[in-house]
């Protein structure tokens, strides 16, 4: 038997009161499939972004990407317990486009980030699984929203180098971080040039032992790199840094450069505008997926889309009349 659903009224009292299960029930809700659980999950957050308090804090919503291995899930524990000593409260998602296959492996794991996971002012959140990268994107940026109006004004999404995903982190991001292996070119670590010029922290990590000197030389190539690259429409010049996540080092340089790319994007009004951007972006991608949600939905053009297929492959008609059709049966429903 299916379990009856909460009202999105003790949902939101729960989250408020710091529920941390709540938070997470209600992303399920925001991930499933059925209307009702979505209806419910967007109640949530509209019930709570109404009663968010002006003098709340602003948000920051960090990217982070890098090869595999180069310690994305060890920085963020480290980089994650810095911010929560400095009084903010921090979600971590992800996008990982392959966690449809393999059932969510960034973040599944939680046990990767020991002290984060269990601190009350932190709350993280594997990716979610879907058919397609938009889908998971649409779903983690909806997250997003969400865990803003629960409280937690610092916000970290990573991902793995893939290019696409980077992509998606991006268009929902104020900042984008890029974390780099010591002592290996680019093409080595697979990170594609169109990464590095999304980012405007690098951060050699590992930067420790043995590989201390390799760091330091990577830096200075990165940082020559850097200055080849387009200048960014934020006016921010990129930095690069080195930390060792392992033993805690660079960690409070880190967020001290993402502490600067706040403030100067907060002064020049960038960042406000490029959630502006963001944001009516968002609105056309989830008028488009809305769309072809009804266009499956309907039964009238599921029943007569293989018989258009077919008349416009032999060129009985063409594929414009055959298309205005079935969008004339989704014009109908929806008057
Ligand atoms: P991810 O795949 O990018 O999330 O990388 P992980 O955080 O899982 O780290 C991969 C491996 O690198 C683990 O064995 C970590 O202990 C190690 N590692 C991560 N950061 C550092 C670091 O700063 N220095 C050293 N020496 N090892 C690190």
């Amino acid at each position: 038997m299916l379990r009856p659903l909460p009202p999105a009224e003790s949902l939101i009292a729960a989250i408020q009161g710091g529920d941390r299960a709540a938070l997470g029930r209600t992303i399920t809700f925001l991930e499933s499939t059925r209307p009702e659980h979505l209806h419910l999950a967007r109640a949530v957050i509209s019930g709570l972004e109404a009663q968010c308090s002006a003098s709340a804090p602003p948000t920051l919503r960090i990217g982070i990407t890098g090869p595999p291995g180069v310690g994305k899930s060890t920085l963020i524990e480290a980089l994650g317990l810095h911010i929560l000593s400095k009084g903010h409260r921090i979600a971590v998602l992800a996008i990982d486009p392959s966690s449809s296959v393999s059932g969510g492996s960034i973040l599944g794991d939680k046990t990767r980030m020991e002290q984060l996971s269990v601190h009350p002012q932190a709350f993280i959140r594997p990716s979610p699984s879907g058919a397609t990268l938009g889908g998971v994107a649409r779903k983690t940026r909806e997250t997003v929203s969400l865990v803003e109006a629960a409280g937690y004004n610092i916000v970290l999404i990573e991902t793995v180098g893939t290019g696409q995903s980077e992509t998606a982190v991006h268009s929902m991001t104020d900042l984008f971080l890029l974390l780099l292996l010591p002592g290996a070119g680019d093409e080595l670590q697979g990170i594609k040039r169109g990464i590095v010029e999304m980012a405007d922290l690098l951060a050699v990590n590992k930067a420790d032992g043995e590989r201390l000197k390799i760091a330091q030389q990577a830096r200075v190539h990165y940082l020559n790199a850097t200055h080849l690259l387009p200048a960014k429409n934020s006016g921010w010049i990129p930095r690069v840094l080195q930390c060792s996540a392992l033993e805690n080092t660079g960690i409070a340089e880190l967020w001290a450069a993402i502490r600067a790319f706040e403030t100067e994007t907060r002064q020049s009004g960038w960042l406000r505008q490029n959630r502006r951007t963001q944001a009516r972006q968002w609105l056309h991608e989830a008028i488009q997926q809305g769309l072809q949600a009804l266009l499956e939905e309907n039964q009238e053009v599921q029943r007569l889309l293989p018989l258009l297929e077919e008349q416009t492959a032999a060129g009985e008609i063409s594929p414009f009349t055959a298309a205005e059709r079935i969008l004339q049966i989704i014009g109908k429903g929806s008057i």
